[in-house]
């Protein structure tokens, strides 16, 4: 055995985010020195964001329909969601000052509903801990000899090198925030597949007519569900001008994607009433006294907003008079979908590194030594915490894989 100490290691970690920032705190907890490089000047922009609907970290779900909202990805994120489960976020979060509470459905919010405090006490961590953190530095690739190649804001071009580094460069979405995906063009020169991106947890555009968006757009249809193919989803959505948004619909972004991929546009159902069977709604408008008109008929009987019953006369053709016909249209009013609202108003994108791209410590194949975390990975998750507890997760599942590396490294130096 050497009697030579191994030289001291240096982690570069890329990407200020969420899943970043979690890979350099795990690090760092095991006495490894790491630098964090952010292109904005400030760390943590979508997080912030994020922190203007309330911060949903996580989900109270059991753990197998926890799983499965990661879809495709489920078996690829188990691991990781096991090394950092949502029970573990949530502590975390209380460590550091943030008391956490379960809102409706199950859904986990720090009880300030916002991600300032959160932030600024994670950043308190990572000073007391010796992180450096750089902002401004745009990373670029690497130069033929492997050093990581920047640009700082004053125009400077810098070199680095590290023993491994952890990439969290975000997704495709909301690209002023810093999440831009222009280093997909480093990482396809690497040879490594990036697959493209694509908007995920967003709006989509719907032709209304002038009189309905003039009327209702930013009115909420309250108590809906969504049906797209055999999924049917409870909760409400936002009239918007160009459309509609909301939580129901983004679970649906994946299947509409895919219908969209192969047709102009696609159809999705809304049920007005889905807590009443459809004979139910039938026998109750076919109680109204006669004479009365529709409208009066639909808001007596059923109590349905004047956005929902607008909604019913949106369609082709005239509003059913026969309440058996009317009833079943309550039940599944069609909607024609345009398109999907474009990625920089997404919530979240779709796409990114191909996860066979990384070996089961998530270090590229192509690349020993770096490691990949986060959103700019090729997995997907509905809204409801499922996105951060995975930036989290793989941002830990990234650090556990440097630091198995990096003690791999060392003992053979020793040797
Ligand atoms: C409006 C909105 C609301 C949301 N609400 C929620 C929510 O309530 N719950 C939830 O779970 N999720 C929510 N999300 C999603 C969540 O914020 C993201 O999934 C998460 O921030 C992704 O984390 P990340 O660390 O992978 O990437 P990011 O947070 O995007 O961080 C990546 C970082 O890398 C930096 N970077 C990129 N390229 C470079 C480069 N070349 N050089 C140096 N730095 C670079 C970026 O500037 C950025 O700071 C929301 C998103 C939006 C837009």
């Amino acid at each position: 055995m050497s009697t030579q100490k191994p030289e001291p290691k240096h982690i570069a970690v890329i990407g200020g985010g969420p899943a970043g920032l979690m890979a350099a705190e795990t690090i760092a907890a095991e006495g490894i020195a790491v630098s964090v490089f952010e292109k904005m000047p400030t760390l943590g922009r979508k997080f912030l964001m994020a922190g203007r609907g309330g911060l949903n970290l996580t989900h109270i779900e059991g753990q197998a329909p926890f799983m499965a909202r990661y879809g495709e990805a489920e078996a690829w994120m188990a691991p990781r969601l096991a090394m950092f489960t949502p029970g573990r976020l949530r502590e975390w979060c209380e460590d550091l000052g943030q008391r956490t509470f379960v809102g409706s459905s199950g859904r986990i919010f720090p009880t300030c509903m916002k991600a300032s405090p959160l932030l600024r006490a994670w950043r308190a961590r990572l000073d007391e801990q010796d992180v450096q953190i750089y902002l401004r530095h745009t990373w670029h690739g690497w130069d033929e000899a492997g050093s990581l190649c920047f640009t700082r804001d004053n125009g400077e071009e810098l070199k680095i090198e590290a023993d491994a580094v952890v990439l969290a460069l975000g997704g495709a979405s909301w690209p002023k925030l810093g999440a831009d995906a222009a280093w997909v063009d480093a990482m396809e020169t690497s040879g490594v597949e990036v697959k493209p991106f694509q908007p995920s947890n967003c709006g989509v555009n719907i032709a209304w007519s002038d009189v309905f968006k003039e009327r209702f757009a930013g009115t909420p249809l309250k108590g809906i569900a969504l049906g797209f193919g055999d999924k049917k989803v409870k909760g409400e959505a936002m009239i918007t001008d160009y459309g509609l948004e909301g939580g129901a619909l983004y679970s649906l972004s994946p299947a509409l994607r895919a219908s969209l991929a192969g047709s102009e546009r696609t159809t999705l159902t809304i049920d007005l009433r889905p807590e009443q069977k459809q004979d139910v709604i039938a026998a109750r408008l076919a109680k109204v006294r006669k004479g009365e008109s529709l409208s009066n008929r639909l808001k007596k009987a059923l109590k349905l907003s004047p956005a929902a019953i607008s909604l019913l006369r949106e369609g082709p053709g005239e509003m059913p008079h026969d309440a058996g016909e009317l009833a079943a249209l309550i039940k599944s009013v069609p909607v024609t979908i345009d398109s999907q609202r474009p990625l920089d108003r997404a919530i979240s994108s779709a796409g990114g590194v191909a996860l066979d791209a990384m070996d089961a410590n998530q270090m590229l194949l192509a690349r020993p030594g770096v490691f990949l975390a986060g959103e700019m990975l090729d997995w997907e998750a509905p809204t409801g915490g499922y996105l951060l507890q995975g930036c989290f997760s793989s941002g830990v599942g990234a650090a556990n894989g440097v630091i198995e590396w990096i003690s791999e490294d060392v003992s053979e130096e020793d040797h």
